[in-house]
């Protein structure tokens, strides 16, 4: 997956440099293992202090610095777009993938720097929301999108949803694009993207407007909006 498109591009282009461990290959454990059963008994099994630790060494010597380590979690903070922003000014990054029913809390203690959770749900592994974290991050390094409007404009960057977008043909299935988009006027298209902005948040997500920035003209825009609905 991190072969393809964008962020496979922008790994060729030297944007962003992702490398994948196996924990596995520092076990010293003479079958390979990486896991045991649980202190106090229940089912699954936890992956162990010693390859986790070993292997996270082994990365500082190699890079010779001491990258920042997030546990993908199912118990860590969620991700949100704000700290993919931080977390994309960092220079090193590395993700721990857990397995089974977890990982030894001792090495989590140790090593780790954050927990992200990307959900309220439980997978079986890390790697999906590595995956996750390593795309949202890396899209928005300088260089791998066209230009910074590819994100600054988009769902949550800004605190709001982002407008419906149409492309061509002009009509389709009966229903015309909205006539303001062809109309070539500048200040009224984007008076019509911060508007549908404005009401698309205020239907599915009007807890974000507690924390986005809105101008004097938004409050009054989402005021009549209330208004509205309370009519109705
Ligand atoms: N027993 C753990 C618990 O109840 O918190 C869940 C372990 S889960 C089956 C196995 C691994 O999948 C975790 O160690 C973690 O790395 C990853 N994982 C599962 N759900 C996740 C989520 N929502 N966000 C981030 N990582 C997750």
């Amino acid at each position: 997956m991190l072969g393809e498109s964008i962020i496979g591009r922008a790994r060729e282009n030297g944007c962003v440099e992702i490398n994948c461990i196996n924990i596995r290959d520092y076990t010293l454990d003479k079958h390979n293992r990486v896991d045991d059963s649980p202190y106090g008994g229940g089912t699954g099994m936890i992956m162990q202090t010693q390859p986790i630790y070993d292997c996270f060494e082994a990365l500082c010597s190699e890079i010779g610095k001491r990258p920042h380590l997030i546990y993908l979690s199912p118990q860590g903070k969620t991700l949100t777009q704000e700290r993919v922003k931080e977390l994309s000014k960092l220079d090193n990054i590395a993700l721990l993938c857990g397995h089974y029913e977890g990982i030894d809390q001792r090495v989590i203690d140790e090593i780790v720097d954050e927990e992200i959770s990307i959900g309220d749900f439980v997978l079986t592994g890390g790697e999906l929301p590595a995956l996750v974290l390593a795309d949202s991050i890396s899209r928005m390094l300088p260089g791998v999108l066209a230009n910074e409007d590819a994100f600054t404009l988009e769902s949550h960057y800004s605190g709001l949803l982002e407008y419906p977008q149409f492309t061509r043909p002009f009509e389709w299935h009966g229903v015309e694009v909205p006539e303001v988009l062809i109309s070539g006027h500048h200040a009224n298209i984007q008076k019509w993207q911060r508007e549908q902005s404005l009401s698309r948040t205020f239907e599915r997500r009007p807890d974000m407007l507690e924390k986005a920035e809105l101008t004097k003209k938004d409050k009054e825009f989402l005021k009549k909006l209330e208004e509205n609905k309370q009519q109705q």
